[in-house]
């Protein structure tokens, strides 16, 4: 599952390999298609960046296109001659520039639009990014508490209230936090939302740091998919169990959350 520092770190990726190129080719399969793709041939590539885990790609015309790889999804920048590491059938979306092509493979979401109908949808559509030099830690707060009789293992998780947040994430921000996730939102104090908000950012920024260097997140985790292992802090087995109704796998030190 991509979350928002894996979205990050493709987008920087993309804008370093392939900013500048003149588009030559595009190929879309998606129903999501709101203008002509041709728009896009002849113009230039003028960098990628993300918004939670939606990943963007600008032209220096007003059309964008918006990815969202979710589970399986990937993408892979190319030199131009290079042949493609998976076969054609599995591709959403081509861009061929004239050194280099971008590849996206079984992405759910493809989307190609009107530059400003798109980004003002996902700013209404989403919570505040972590990652995004317009992160705002009062709306997250106020994002946050609105949700009294929910869990809040169950509200990080809502792409409107912080967007970019996936399980990985929420898992560890709530471990960091002290904070067991079936704790309802009412029930927290002003300081334990803080220090939520604060290992939210905190923690988004290692995971984005870890990707950018290729090296593996695993450093970075104290609980998740600790499977029948023990808190590195205080020795306390770790907790495993699918918090209800989302199902989604969770890990609890009973001792350091509260
Ligand atoms: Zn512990």
């Amino acid at each position: 599952m991509v979350e928002g520092p894996t979205a990050k770190a493709y987008a920087i990726e993309i804008s370093n390999k392939f900013s500048g190129e003149s588009i030559r080719e595009v190929f879309v399969r998606s129903r999501k298609v709101l203008v002509p793709v041709e728009e896009i041939v002849g113009r230039r590539f003028v960098k990628s960046d993300s918004l939670g885990k939606n990943i963007l790609f600008f032209f220096d015309c007003d059309v964008v296109i918006r990815v969202h790889l979710m589970m399986y999804g990937t993408i892979h920048v190319y030199e131009a001659g290079e042949s493609l590491l998976k076969p054609m059938n599995r591709i959403r979306l081509m861009l061929i520039g004239n050194n280099r092509k971008i590849a996206v493979y079984n992405a759910p979401i493809v989307e190609v639009g009107p530059r400003d109908h798109i980004l003002e949808r996902l700013k209404l559509d989403l919570g505040p990014d972590p990652l995004s030099d317009e992160w705002d830690e009062e709306r997250a707060y106020e994002n946050i508490i609105r949700f009294q009789d929910e869990k809040i293992g169950i509200v990080l998780l809502n792409q409107s209230v912080v967007a970019g947040i996936g399980n990985i994430l929420r898992n560890e921000i709530l471990f960091r936090a002290g904070v067991d996730p079936e704790r309802r939102v009412g029930d927290l104090s002003r300081e334990e939302v803080r220090k939520i908000i604060h290992f939210t950012r905190e923690l988004s920024r290692q995971f984005l740091e870890l990707k950018i260097r290729g090296r593996s997140i695993k450093d970075m985790l104290y609980v998740y998919n600790r499977f029948s292992g023990f808190c590195m802090i205080c020795g306390y087995p770790i907790k495993f169990y699918r918090q209800k109704p989302i199902n989604r796998k969770t890990f609890v030190c009973e001792n350091c959350q509260r």
